[in-house]
């Protein structure tokens, strides 16, 4: 897994097609760095730590959430520090975890190609919720670089965080741009609502889960097209 540089506080890790693992966040203040996103399994953050460590990078002392979404959290229980997701993603994941049963894992393990390689040969599946559950917005000083998490609205699930660098202009969206998985249908009225708050943010750039790193009017433009 390679590490790429966004500038010298702010990172983010390739994304994967072949086993759905999302890019993961990196954020480096003076006193701690932040990670966004768990990552889909232990081997996910394992191999995230393998290349920070590449960089000399320190592992991070707290990992945000972008959504419950399994390849975002399911690395959780392996991360270093303490984690934080918001009320609506602990609750999804509190709803999954009591679901749980072997033949529900089992229907988990092939409910898609990409789950069924990232837990190949009966690779255990670990799920907890987060250490520290907030609501509606929080601020986070990592040591001279302040970062805001919030919810917003999102046609992709109903827990979008999102995880805002104001003084880089830089803003980590997870999914939240896509449609509701397996369709990928989007509901037009929340498309037109993340548009609008997009379009708001004094932000450059962009970084998703499962895409290249977008401009400002890259994403305004992908949020416009009527297949999301
Ligand atoms: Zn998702």
């Amino acid at each position: 897994m390679k590490l790429l540089r966004y500038n010298e506080r702010v990172w983010y890790s390739q994304f994967e097609d072949e086993r759905d693992r999302p890019a993961l966040g990196y954020i480096k203040g003076r006193n701690f760095s932040i990670a966004v996103d768990a990552g889909h399994s232990d081997s996910h953050v394992e191999e995230f730590y393998e290349a920070l460590k590449k960089e000399k990078l320190p592992f991070p002392q707290l990992t945000v959430l972008t959504h419950w979404h399994w390849d975002h959290t399911f690395g959780m229980h392996r991360v270093n520090g303490l984690t934080i997701a918001s009320r609506r993603t602990n609750d999804h994941l509190k709803e999954f975890i009591a679901s749980r049963s072997p033949e529900h894992d089992e229907n988990f393990r092939n409910m898609d190609i990409t789950i069924a390689r990232e837990y190949a040969d009966d690779k255990e599946i670990v799920v907890v919720t987060s250490d520290i559950e907030y609501q509606g917005k929080l601020m986070i000083d990592a040591g001279g670089l302040p970062v805001i998490i919030y919810e917003t609205d999102s046609p992709h699930t109903d827990d979008a965080t999102l995880v805002y660098l104001p003084e880089d202009r830089v803003v980590f969206f997870g999914d939240a741009i896509s449609g509701v998985y397996p369709t990928w249908v989007a509901d037009k009225t929340l498309t037109e609502k993340l548009r609008k708050h997009v379009e708001s943010l004094e932000a450059d750039s962009f970084i998703g889960a499962h895409w290249p790193i977008f401009t400002k009017s890259e994403l305004i433009a992908n949020l416009q097209e009527d297949e999301w």
